[in-house]
């Protein structure tokens, strides 16, 4: 590939993606959907005989169950929350008028009851809450959700809005511990069915300020996140396409999901970013997906 024109703008000029006008939020080509969907279906199939519940969520959440999940706290910089007009006709005019002279109309809009979800596992939980103790082989659910981090970049896979397929298993620490390990497993073996360049590493997430500096070096001391790399815009700086996280009772204790035995759930999501996924294959294998390798379609054309 050119490597004077970016891939973003490749991706442009071939429809693969279509611009906005605002760098992370893309329109999606038939084709590059296409090969979400049988990358999902390939993900589902090596978890199909464990799992005892699959859901899919909108991109927004409980504003009340965002602030439970203390998102806020870790992540200030990356939230969005869902604002609307609440008021009447004199304030419409108002509004209407404010935005014929340019000015900034939002101050007016009110809270709502809605939050964007910024991670695919974070409306499961109050969910599972609900319900009372789990029973004793606890809860391996997979689900689906678009996500929103407010982290523009004209880096292709750095997006504002994304898809995350997630499997996320609750109950004990040995069940979410074993769990973890053998997706780190399922996740290579994917990775080298569709040729793509790839190692595992432990990693920490972007905590805000100078409190999470401390947290985030925890968090690797502890080896509570690991991510699957593949180079996509960046050979030095390789893309997190998938990660593996463990949460020790901190959700469980957040949400008060219990397990069999009343003490507070352990639990662990592997993370799937449909979009990484398609963009690495997109840029290694090239952006006409008809001429693939051989073993990369039939691992996801069958
Ligand atoms: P990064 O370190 O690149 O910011 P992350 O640690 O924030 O990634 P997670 O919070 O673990 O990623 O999210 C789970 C998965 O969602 C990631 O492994 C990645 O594949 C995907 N993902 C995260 N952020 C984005 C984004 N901005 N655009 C597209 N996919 C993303
Ligand atoms: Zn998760
Ligand atoms: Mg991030």
């Amino acid at each position: 590939m050119d490597a004077q024109i970016s891939f973003l703008d490749q991706l442009f000029s071939a429809r693969v993606l279509h611009e906005s006008g605002v760098d992370g939020i893309y329109g999606r080509s038939a084709e590059f959907e296409d090969v979400i969907a049988r990358f999902e279906t390939l993900a589902l199939f090596y978890g199909k005989d464990e799992i005892s519940e699959a859901m899919v969520f909108p991109p927004g959440m409980s504003m009340q169950d965002f602030e439970t999940s203390g998102y806020m706290k870790s992540f200030p910089q990356l939230a969005g929350t869902v604002h609307a007009f609440c008021g009447n006709d004199h304030d419409h005019m108002g509004l209407l008028q404010c935005m014929a002279a340019g000015e900034d109309w939002s101050k007016d809009q009110k809270r709502t009851q809605v939050a964007l979800t910024p991670a695919a596992c974070y409306p499961l939980y109050p969910i599972l809450a609900k319900r009372g103790a789990l029973p004793a082989d606890g809860a391996y659910v997979a689900l689906q959700s678009y996500c929103f981090r407010h982290e523009p970049s004209r880096d292709p896979a750095r997006m504002q809005m994304f898809r995350q397929r997630e499997y996320v298993r609750v109950g004990s620490e040995d069940q979410t511990m074993a769990f973890r390990e053998l997706w780190k497993e399922r996740g290579q073996d994917m990775m080298k069915r569709l040729q793509l360049p790839h190692h595992v590493d432990v990693a920490n997430d972007p905590f805000f300020g100078r409190a999470g500096k401390i947290m985030a070096s925890g968090q690797r001391e502890q080896e509570l996140k690991f991510e699957m790399l593949v180079p996509i815009t960046s050979e030095e700086k390789p893309t997190a396409c998938m990660s593996f996280n463990y949460h020790m009772d901190n959700f469980g204790k957040a949400w008060d999901i219990r397990q069999a035995d009343g003490s507070p759930a352990h639990t662990a999501c592997v993370g799937f970013g449909l979009e990484r996924l398609a963009l690495a294959l997109f840029r290694h294998h090239g952006l006409d997906t008809s001429r693939w390798p051989d073993g990369v379609r039939s691992a996801l054309w069958g």
